[in-house]
């Protein structure tokens, strides 16, 4: 792995945090420490501002060609490297490897997008409602954009958002989970070999316990202009508030409860298809995971049995470094207790569980068995919240209406997926249907040219596709005044 490395990168530099102190990285299969990198605090994100603040100066200058060209390099760099980078995703994250290798491939497409898109940020020419004058719309870079990231997909939800900020010409800082920093680290050591001057790209690795520091000078430091987040509602709210009092662009990306709508019209191999994919990808661990899968009455035993059936023959846990593996550890323990919690809840309150049921012991301390449980009613934790692992529960339901109240009944809003081949039921679903992202027939729908992001408390803008530059520029409207015509 040589793209491991355990310094923290700002202005160009690889060093250590001023106060000298570091926090370990664990592997999620057995709690081994990989190593230790720099925990940075207030003081080093300053600097890490400062500096990305400066070279904004030259960086906003810069062609779109230029800068097309620098993503590009670095997108090559990635494909180039896609190995090492999935060997060091599997070992901070546990996922297994195939998996990783489909981030790094995932994540990687949207630097070679926005390498595309920066030759297209263009601004607008307009009909001027007075004979002598001239209407402009200018797009400029907004600054220095604060990146704050998630453990769940380490290298894709960098990419997506820094090949975006960096698209437009703005300069970033980095702050990537305490859980996985080396993903990001790796990033930085590809983005200095693809010739992006110091300055541009930042990366500051924090602890669990000075990150929330970190969190408020990156919103309350007047020279970062934009704050892009991946992670939990909690955590996002806080950010909103904390923007506040510098009127800071968003771009918010919370977490989901998406509905997974089996209706009696679908082709049940399919959704079931859909399911495996959609619900265990990650271990469950990803904001756009089915949530809560409605299964229509008339298919709903073949569809529980022929799920239960795919989960067994097909879910191999264990070290994801491993050949066959297919599915890897939780993150951390919070997680399991999380986990496990709910379950144990919904079993004391009457809920079936069909396969699964526990954590897995005897493959590590963070393993817990791909579990799908039936019978699940309100009052039971884990029908109303955002589950984050392997615990598909599948509720009946009896008429569309009903499903679709159900569906929404939820303050937030990410992706949702039905399965029908009623072309009438489809539009109508897909527009009634309360999320930022629908999945029609298909459980796995990112991609980069599509539009990521959730409506209601899901989050604010959009990532990916021709949009996702949105957040990191400014539209000036210029009027040159008093015309000779
Ligand atoms: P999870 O609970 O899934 O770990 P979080 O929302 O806590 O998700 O974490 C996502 C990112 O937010 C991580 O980089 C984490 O360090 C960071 N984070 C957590 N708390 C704060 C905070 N108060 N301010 C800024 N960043 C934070």
């Amino acid at each position: 792995m040589h793209l491991l490395r355990n310094s923290a990168y700002v202005n160009g530099n690889w060093i250590s945090a001023a106060s000298k102190q570091t926090f370990p990285v664990c592997n999620p299969v057995d709690n081994a420490v990989i190593t230790r990198v720099p925990d940075m605090n207030t003081a080093d994100t300053q600097a890490a501002i400062d500096a990305a603040a400066k070279a904004f100066e030259s960086f906003s200058k810069t062609t779109a060609k230029e800068r097309s060209d620098l993503l590009r390099n670095w997108y090559n760099l990635m494909v180039k490297h896609s190995e090492d980078l999935a060997c060091i995703l599997t070992k901070e994250n546990g996922k297994s490897l195939a998996e990783s290798r489909s981030e790094i491939k995932y994540g990687s497409a949207f630097v070679e997008w926005f390498s595309e898109e920066a030759r297209r940020i263009d601004g607008q020419i307009l009909q001027a409602p007075f004979p002598n004058r001239e209407l402009f719309l200018f797009k400029q870079p907004v600054g220095v954009a604060a990146l704050i990231t998630p453990w769940n997909f380490p290298h894709a939800m960098i990419t997506r958002k820094a090949a975006a900020a960096l698209a437009a010409g703005c300069t970033c800082v980095v702050k990537p989970s305490e859980d996985t920093p080396l993903s990001a680290l790796a990033l930085a050591d590809l983005a200095e070999q693809a010739g992006f001057p110091a300055g541009i790209l930042n990366v500051l690795t924090t602890s669990v316990t000075n990150s929330p520091a970190v969190g408020l000078e990156l919103c309350e430091n007047p020279k970062v202009r934009v704050l892009s987040f991946t992670g939990s509602t909690a955590v996002g709210k806080i950010l909103y508030k904390q923007c506040a009092s510098t009127m800071k662009r968003l771009s918010l990306e919370l977490g989901g409860n998406a509905p997974f709508i089996v209706f009696r019209t679908a082709n049940v191999d399919v959704a079931v298809n859909s399911a495996m994919a959609s619900k265990f990808r990650n271990t469950g661990q990803t904001c756009v995971s089915a949530n809560r899968f409605f299964v229509e009455d008339d298919v709903f035993d073949e569809f529980v049995e022929k799920f239960v059936q795919r989960i067994d023959q097909e879910i191999k846990m264990g070290d994801g470094s491993k050949e066959g593996v297919t599915h890897g550890p939780l993150i951390k323990k919070s997680q399991l207790d999380m986990v496990n919690g709910l379950v144990k809840d919904a079993v004391q309150k009457g809920a079936k569980v069909h396969c699964g049921g526990g954590p897995l012991p005897g493959l590590g301390p963070l393993f817990y068995a791909p579990t799908l449980l039936t019978g699940v009613t309100r009052d039971m934790e884990v029908y109303n919240r955002e589950i984050f692992g392997p615990i598909a529960v599948i509720n009946k339901f009896c008429n569309e209406e009903d499903v679709l109240r159900q569906a929404n009944d939820t303050p937030v809003g990410l992706a949702g997926y039905f399965f029908s081949q009623d072309i009438s039921q489809i539009f109508r679903v897909a527009r009634k249907l309360e999320v930022g992202m629908v999945g029609v027939n298909e459980g796995l729908i990112s991609c980069a040219e599509a539009a990521f992001g959730g409506v209601k408390e899901s989050g604010l803008g959009r990532e990916g596709s021709r949009h996702g530059v949105e957040d990191y520029v400014d539209i000036k409207y210029v009027c040159i005044g008093n015309l000779k015509r």
